[in-house]
């Protein structure tokens, strides 16, 4: 896009130089991102070693972990970009165990796999800009994307802290809050999207007709999926997030 402006600017004259790029812009806005590329099936370019996310929120992230590193926290990536297939089996694995080894009712599986894990197709994290973060610095023991970790006391405390007052500067937001009258998703405080790609996704991603594509869909358990519960999960752990990322 930068190129083609530059090339516009340098080409044309007078009022054409300054509406082009924009119309560009606009015209361009349908054809962004394709249902495969917001499903995780498309192969996008990612960026940094242990980053992988697009490109604008990839050299955010670096600003961002630069300047954190100057306050002594160490932003380290969990996992960020996740594709179709490695969405499917943490899906799958998950409803395999609570159905076969703890002996759930289906449904009942699928209600406590969605407590923090995506259906297939609708993970934030195939978008390439959504990020799991901890501090680097400090030891934890065990599982390290625990809510208690984040709070009082816990390793992450302080990076909770300075996230909290820093992260918005690199237009990076918390997506699922901690507010007790959000739905969906429970508290994730490691969980951060980068706005000004994902805000323009999920629109388009709304765009396209969400409950279609699940229904197209074939997975196991994905045969429990009824109308209505796709439709509660894309108003509650699609829809209701940080107001700061609609
Ligand atoms: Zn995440």
């Amino acid at each position: 896009m930068e190129r083609r402006s530059f090339i516009k600017k340098s080409s044309i004259s007078g009022l054409a130089i300054a509406l082009a790029p924009s119309l560009a812009l606009a015209a361009n806005k349908d054809f962004e991102y394709s249902i495969l590329e917001l499903m995780g099936k498309a192969d996008i370019e990612l960026y940094g070693k242990d980053i992988n996310l697009r490109a604008e929120a990839h050299d955010a992230f670096v600003e961002m972990k630069k300047a954190a590193y100057g306050d002594g926290i160490d932003l380290k990536v969990v996992s960020s970009y996740r594709n179709f297939g490695r969405q499917e089996a943490i899906f799958e694995r998950k409803f395999e165990r609570y159905t076969e080894e703890d002996g759930m009712e289906p449904m009942a599986a699928i209600d406590k796999i969605i407590e923090y894990s995506t259906i297939p197709g609708t993970s934030r994290h195939h978008w390439g800009t959504d990020v799991d973060i901890i501090d680097g610095y400090p030891k934890a023991e065990g599982d390290v994307l625990v809510p208690s970790k984040f709070g009082a006391g816990g390793p992450y405390e302080n990076f909770k802290k300075w996230m909290d007052e820093n992260s918005k500067t690199f237009d990076f937001h918390l997506v699922y809050t901690d507010d007790s009258k959000r739905k969906g998703f429970k508290y994730e405080p490691w969980h951060y999207s980068f706005a000004p790609l994902s805000v323009p996704m999920l629109t388009e991603f709304r765009r396209k007709n969400i409950l279609q594509l699940l229904e197209k869909e074939t997975f196991l358990g994905s045969e429990h999926f009824t109308n209505g519960f796709i439709r509660t999960y894309i108003q509650n752990n699609i829809l209701d997030i940080n107001k700061e990322l609609l």
